[in-house]
């Protein structure tokens, strides 16, 4: 039995939390167990669930793989992580989504859900064995052509009306392939001034328009990736309020980053660590972000990890590879962009990082409260402290974060997965 003391569980009071059987047996004071992790001045939250990660495997284990993506989960504080489809080959069959699920079973880390393609190959063309996938052992609810949108609109409305018979949800990249084409900064000033060629922000307000549109139509389930537009918060807000069936995500980059980094990084302009799909927005856009996750418009934080080799990071702009990891660093930046701000308190972190990426998931075992009975799926984070990001001391096989040398606040001392610890005193088990 492990018993955790004096943790603030959502930020309250402290409590011991006991674990015995990998379930929460006892909130109370005093507690006692064979195994005591000391929580002073630790805020406890139910183990963080990431609707939007790159692993990389298979195909590119030189970036990432399974074993060390679930290591860097565990580091941020992740309990499961949901993998993204365009590996190679393309998580489009039952055999290769049982491949990723049995790899994260051994690893052991954290929960792996691989996320099904939408498509055969990624091309858009023909509709993935999306039964096949929902009926395997790794059981997928989230169907994802993500790095590609699923652009052809007829595609898109049968993949929606096909994952409502297993209550799944299709995910999607939303971007109009022909507005992107050479895109590589968000549209605007900055990037007139760099002189790259621009990324307008309708190009994905118009795909969630529509496909909002669609869900609506044939009564299913969208998810929209990474949204980072206050226009898409727009048509998103007006989605609900019609009472459809529509989630949202945002990244931490972009409730933290914005393009002028591509202008004035530290190390000059043209900083391809700044390069990422969607591109960082405007000051006003990460303003209405941050409004849209606090009053639920956007119902959760998704990390987009995305890590790539140093050799298709460090190269000019136009060539580098986009994306950024984010796993390690995810619920500091929360913490920056949204605790410190005042716009959540740690309940609605929670909620955002937990409870609802897991809804939307439909998992069972995860994203439950921190109350006695539930699976001992536990975060504890230290608040107070705050560190400059160091690349180099990150756990990911990939060194692509935009935060090298930010100083940022938070820390995850220990992370529990059904009650076994995965990191103890900031470190893996
Ligand atoms: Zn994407």
């Amino acid at each position: 039995m492990i018993v955790i003391r004096n943790a603030r569980i959502l930020g309250g009071e402290p409590r011991d939390i006991l674990i015995a059987n990998g379930l929460i047996s006892e909130i109370g004071a005093g507690l006692g167990g064979d195994t005591v992790i000391e929580a002073d001045g630790l805020i406890a939250l139910p183990g963080l669930v990431d609707l939007h990660t790159h692993l990389r495997e298979p195909g590119r284990e030189d970036a990432e793989t399974v074993e060390t993506g679930t290591r860097a989960a565990a580091m941020g504080g992740f309990t499961a992580v949901h993998a993204m489809a365009n590996t190679s080959p393309v998580a489009d069959t039952a055999g290769v989504v049982e491949q990723v699920w049995r790899r994260g079973q051994e690893a052991g880390h954290c929960d792996v859900h691989p996320v099904g393609a939408v498509t055969s190959g990624l091309e858009g063309k023909h509709l993935a064995e999306l039964g096949a996938m929902a009926d395997s052992q790794a059981r997928v609810r989230v169907f994802s052509d993500d790095g590609k949108c699923v652009s052809d609109a007829v595609l898109m409305r049968r993949a929606l009306e096909y994952v409502k018979a297993f209550d799944g949800v299709v995910a999607q990249h939303a971007q109009e392939p022909r507005l992107t084409e050479g895109a590589q900064l968000n549209e605007g000033e900055v990037s007139g001034r760099l002189g790259l060629t621009g990324w307008p922000a309708v190009a994905e307000e118009a795909i969630i328009a529509r496909d909002c549109l669609l869900a609506a139509h044939v009564g299913s389930r969208l998810h929209v990736c990474h949204v980072s537009t206050a226009g898409s918060v727009e048509i998103i807000r007006w989605a609900k309020s019609k009472g459809w069936n529509v989630t949202a995500e945002v990244t931490p980059h972009h409730l933290l980053l914005t393009d002028s980094c591509a202008e004035a990084s530290p190390v000059g302009p043209y900083n391809p660590i700044y390069k990422v799909n969607p591109p960082l927005r405007t000051q006003e856009d990460v303003t209405a972000l941050r409004e849209a996750l606090a009053d639920g418009t956007i119902d959760c934080v998704a990390t987009d990890h995305a890590p790539h080799p140093v050799e298709d990071k460090e190269t000019e702009w136009a060539a580098a590879a986009m994306g950024m990891i984010g796993l390690e660093t995810a619920l500091s930046v929360v913490q920056e962009a949204m605790v410190e701000t005042g716009l959540l308190d740690w309940a609605g972190v929670a909620d955002r990082m937990s409870v609802r990426p897991a809804r939307i998931g439909r998992l069972s075992g995860q994203g439950l409260p921190l109350e006695v009975g539930a699976p001992a799926n536990i975060t504890l984070y230290d608040p107070a402290v705050r560190t400059p990001v160091d690349p180099t001391a990150m756990v990911s096989r990939s060194r692509n974060t935009p935060y090298e040398g930010l100083t940022l606040p938070g820390r995850v001392v220990a992370t529990i997965l059904r009650g076994r610890p995965t990191v103890l005193d900031g470190k893996l088990v």
